[in-house]
């Protein structure tokens, strides 16, 4: 029997700006904010369901727990993001000085294979479903290669999923339990490589899978808040409908995010209220036309940019709060976007936001473009949380653009407007209850 190590590293959540990370950590009304940062590793606890039955199977993540380096593993499994792999390099040297065998996957070490290969026992780049059953059967060989690599166009065929371990998360407080239904995305946003890495067409699990996954997690967590943490859950709209029309007498509380193409189907708005869902995340990225363009590849989110506002309130009239997600700092962005972000969250009443800068993350055509133009600040990973400045922006200072970041989140975080948000979220519960006490159509 083996006795296996799941880690999630610690990494720099909210950034390395200590004013920023302070206000965030300790500001009231960011309860959503904080939901969306700390959930689990969904990785490490679907791999764990790849194992064999007799291996011992431990669940750590760092944020909450300290890693018991003499705890006798035969095999440490870590998954890490870009702003995770400083740290998730130094756990790896750690085990390695006791002889402990290290693995390590995730979106990092899937586009630098090499980068974590010259720490990491084995590096797994590519979809872990798709990995593991071959280093399994190489363990027990005694055959294990250095790394273990899907084709480009290989990929897991979602529609045969395996449910992930949820038990291993208990005695963890997640403020919410995430379950992924669908993989790829076609927009390849400049910023992003998603597309990339998972393909540019959506893989989807079968409703039957994700019924049983969503009953699962019910049967460990009974209050959950459930996060779809799929790149866009309601694509699929017709698949979609059937699911939250059995997800209904389930009663769960969930979000997901999404695009603002959902205000245009009312029929789906009207499911997702009777499912549970709470609010859902949109990416509107900016809110400055200029910045838009050439963002993703069919410019897909400048086509909607006009009708961003009748579609926020269309959602925010069957009670489903809308939470936005925005990037500041982008190169047709100067000082004035500050003011134009504010603007437009407030004018919204977004139930809650996420603002980040550019980051060059490795694997995107932004950082071939930064690479190009020399304006990366910064090949420290550790750097690269999506609130630290990176590179160098195209019409403001560094300075500007952190004190702007951080300036931004005090004025939308001020007592009076978390109270206007809470108005608006009772008025949004009222119409809520209207929608599900009214006769299925
Ligand atoms: S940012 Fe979102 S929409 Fe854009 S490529 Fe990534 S997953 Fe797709």
């Amino acid at each position: 029997m083996k006795k296996i190590a799941l880690i999630s590293p610690k990494g720099n959540a909210f950034g390395k700006n200590e004013k920023l990370i302070r206000f965030l950590n300790e500001t009231g009304g960011m309860d959503s904010f904080r939901a969306l940062w700390t959930g689990p590793n969904l990785g490490l606890i679907t791999i764990a369901a790849l194992f064999p039955a007799d291996w011992k199977v431990e669940y750590i993540d760092e944020n909450y727990r300290d890693i018991p380096y003499n705890a006798g593993y035969d095999i440490v499994c870590i998954s890490a993001m870009t702003q995770q792999i400083v740290n998730a390099y130094r756990i790896i040297d750690r085990f390695k000085s006791r002889h402990v065998l290290t693995v390590l996957g995730g979106i990092h070490a899937t586009v630098l294979p090499e980068e974590a290969a010259e720490h990491a026992d084995v590096v797994m780049a590519g979809e872990g479903e798709l990995l593991w059953p071959q280093l399994i059967q190489d363990l027990e060989s005694g055959n294990v290669q250095k790394i273990y690599r899907s084709r480009p166009e290989e990929k897991y065929p979602f529609d045969h999923s395996v449910t992930p371990r949820y038990e291993l998360l208990q005695g963890y407080n997640y403020p919410v339990i995430t379950l992924q239904t669908t993989r790829g995305c076609p927009h390849n946003c400049s910023f992003c490589c998603a597309s990339k890495i998972f393909g540019s067409g959506y893989r989807r699990k079968n409703n039957a899978d994700i019924l049983n996954e969503l009953a699962c997690i019910q049967k460990h967590f009974p209050d959950a808040l459930v996060l779809f943490a799929d790149d866009n859950f309601l694509v699929h709209r017709s698949a979609c409908k059937n699911l939250l029309r059995e997800m209904e007498p389930m009663q769960i509380r969930w979000i997901a995010q999404t695009d603002v193409s959902i205000a245009d189907d009312d029929a789906l708005l009207r499911e997702m209220v009777r499912s549970g869902c709470q609010w859902v995340v949109i990416g509107f990225e900016s809110v400055h036309f200029d910045s838009l363009q050439n963002l993703d590849q069919k410019n897909w989110k400048l086509r909607h940019f006009p009708g961003y506002q009748a579609a926020i309130a269309k959602i925010q009239s069957y009670g489903i709060g809308v939470y936005g997600t925005f990037i500041v700092g982008l190169d047709e962005d100067d000082v004035s976007v500050f003011q134009m972000t504010e603007n437009f969250i407030k004018k919204n009443y977004l139930y809650g936001v996420n603002i980040t800068v550019p980051t060059p993350l490795p694997g995107t055509v932004l950082r071939k473009k930064m690479q190009h133009e020399n304006r990366i600040l910064t090949n420290d990973w550790s750097y690269y949380t999506f609130w630290d400045v990176t590179i160098q922006p195209k019409k403001m200072q560094v300075s500007q653009l952190e004190k702007g970041l951080l300036h931004l989140y005090e004025n939308l975080y001020t007592d009076t407007l978390i109270a206007q948000r809470l108005t608006h979220m009772k008025k949004l519960a009222k119409n809520r209850r209207r929608i599900i006490g009214a006769p299925h159509q």
